[in-house]
């Protein structure tokens, strides 16, 4: 007999209940702990709040509309008074739960396994009509605490209120498992059901990837000036062009492929044509790669190529005339093997032993084992053959790191050019932390408005030691005003800083950010009077 739905209510409950975290820990792990392996599973994935596990493609459907008729009529309630409770919660979840009151369920109580196949038989049905019924039958024995939760995962309009990375400390102190592990198998699995009892058997080493359920992708650092490659790891240095086109994992397995963007949305019938050259590869695997299109050699301008998206249906006259390919440059997956933790170098090799065929493609690859003047010189010659190939710039790779999904770190470093600049005014200054301290290292800076000097970002010195001692000098005899760790300055230091993008944002007075600033270099030969001003600022944040 499967365990009661209500005390996983309590459960959740308690959950919210409480804002501390290692309480939260504790009552999970001691629910989840008592569960028969089948319901440990059920419980697990109901407490992510989605019916299904992630690597799950069924979808339940149900509509606001039916959802509120369902809700309506088993409560007894008008339209009005579901409104106005609407206004008093802003979730359907807890409007339900009022709606139903003291409203006594019918029937046997409902059990975790009654949950979740009337979930299963939901998905399964076909129109509104059988949905609709499937749900009100499963309503009418659900009382207000557990009809409350029902409609949260129903409506998917708020989760529970677990993040998944709880959930997995939850479980790994439940069964006294190491959290990486857990972490682990989880993003393998798509599945927090499968993992939690993984962990109770003490099998969250063996899984594999799971098809056809997209994880996170691994991110690149931006690194604005090629000197700061060598700061940030030793050689060697995988160096590959950085495609601009589109970010695409690769799912094949048996007679099925399907194309995921980096934001996990099923992509496939945007770029038909690659389909039949992906079942083309025997066996199974999972591809990190770039779609865009060639033309005579040439990588496509991305801006041409996207013509081709927003798309659902991409007509054959497009694809034709811009046939998309795809550069894989990482395998994660092969023949039932997860790879994630292989050094790139290992994975990079048993990618170019797949018998890959045009338009599927691997990017050339270049080992530097230079430092110094040499890498820089080296990545020069690098940045300025790939921007001759119509590539955005060169993507510059730890050959020993795994993949991290989801993750930016520093192992991948990306390398755009032209630089966007702005030369700014430096307007208040802060002593720095760790290596950089007892100087002053931290600055902020303005653009010009008119007479007015706005604030627009922070940014670490890039500047050498000798420069920063310097500036420390000058800033402390220029102090306007001393706020401890903060000093305002007489605004007359004009540096030049480099950025990947400006955002529009609340954080400064300008009402922009910089992504990523970076000092490039002090501007002494620039009055203040020709800084750039907010109008060039808004100029480059419309583009
Ligand atoms: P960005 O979109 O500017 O943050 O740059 C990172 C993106 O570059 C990745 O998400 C990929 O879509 C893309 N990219 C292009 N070429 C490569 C490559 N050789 N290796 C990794 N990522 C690449």
């Amino acid at each position: 007999m499967s365990a009661s739905f209500a005390d996983w209510v309590s459960t959740a409950d308690a959950v919210r209940a409480t804002a501390r975290k290692l309480e939260k820990h504790a009552i999970l792990a001691r629910y989840l702990g008592a569960l028969e392996d089948p319901d440990l599973v059920i419980a697990a994935r109901l407490l992510a709040g989605a019916p299904f596990p992630r690597r799950d493609e069924r979808i339940l459907s149900i509509g606001w509309s039916a959802l509120s008729d369902v809700l309506l009529e088993r409560s007894g309630t008008t339209g009005q008074g579901m409104a106005e409770s609407y206004q008093r919660h802003a979730d359907l979840g807890d409007v339900a739960a009022e709606l139903i009151g003291e409203s006594p369920p019918r029937g046997d109580r409902l059990t975790l396994a009654d949950v979740s196949e009337t979930f299963g038989a939901i998905a399964a049905a076909r129109g509104v009509g059988p949905k609709r019924d499937l749900l009100r039958a499963l309503l009418a024995r659900a009382d207000a605490g557990e009809t409350r939760y029902i409609v949260k995962v129903v409506s998917g309009e708020t989760r529970i209120g677990l993040r998944e990375g709880l959930l997995e400390e939850a479980i790994a102190r439940a069964f006294g498992r190491d959290r990486n592990g857990v972490g682990r198998a989880n993003m393998l699995t798509g599945d927090i059901g499968e993992t939690a009892l993984r962990a109770r058997h003490d099998t969250l080493a063996e899984p594999t990837l799971a098809h056809f359920a997209p994880i996170g992708v691994m991110l690149a650092t931006p690194v604005l000036q090629l000197d700061e490659v060598g700061k940030r790891f030793a050689p060697p240095y995988i160096v590959e062009d950085k495609y601009d086109g589109i970010r695409a994992q690769v799912h094949k397995a048996g007679e099925r492929v399907e194309l995921y963007s980096r934001t996990m949305d099923r992509i496939t019938g945007r770029y038909p044509e690659l389909v039949a050259p992906l079942l083309a590869v025997p066996g199974s695997f999972v591809i990190d790669g770039e779609v865009l299109a060639f033309s005579e050699g040439r990588a496509v301008p991305f801006t041409d190529f996207q013509t081709r998206l927003g798309r659902k249906v991409v007509a054959e006259e497009v694809r034709t005339r811009m046939p998309a390919s795809l550069v894989a440059f990482d395998l994660l997956e092969r023949d039932g093997r997860a790879l994630l933790e292989l050094p790139l170098s290992e994975r990079s090799a048993l990618l170019r032993d797949l018998p890959l065929q045009a338009p599927i493609l691997v990017p050339e690859q270049r080992t530097v084992d230079e430092s110094g003047d040499d890498l820089i010189r080296t990545l020069e010659q690098e940045f300025a053959s790939a921007r001759a190939r119509g590539n955005e710039g060169l993507m510059v790779k730890d050959p020993r790191s795994p993949y991290r999904p989801g993750r930016r770190g520093m192992e991948w470093l990306k390398v755009k050019r032209p630089l966007r600049t702005l030369d700014v005014v430096v307007t208040g200054v802060e002593w720095g932390h760790g290596k950089r301290r007892g100087v002053l290292s931290d600055y902020t800076f303005a653009v010009r408005d008119g007479d007015r000097l706005r604030n627009i970002g922070k940014a670490y010195s890039g500047l050498t030691d000798k420069e920063i001692a310097e500036m420390t000098e000058y800033f402390l005899a220029h102090t306007v005003r001393d706020h401890g760790r903060f000093r305002l300055v007489e605004p007359d230091t004009v540096i030049e800083v480099a950025f990947d993008q400006i955002q529009p944002s609340d954080r400064h007075e300008s009402g922009y950010a910089l992504r990523f600033p970076r000092i490039v270099r002090l501007r002494p030969d620039k009055p203040v009077r020709e800084i750039d001003t907010l109008d060039e600022v808004r100029r480059i944040a419309g583009r």
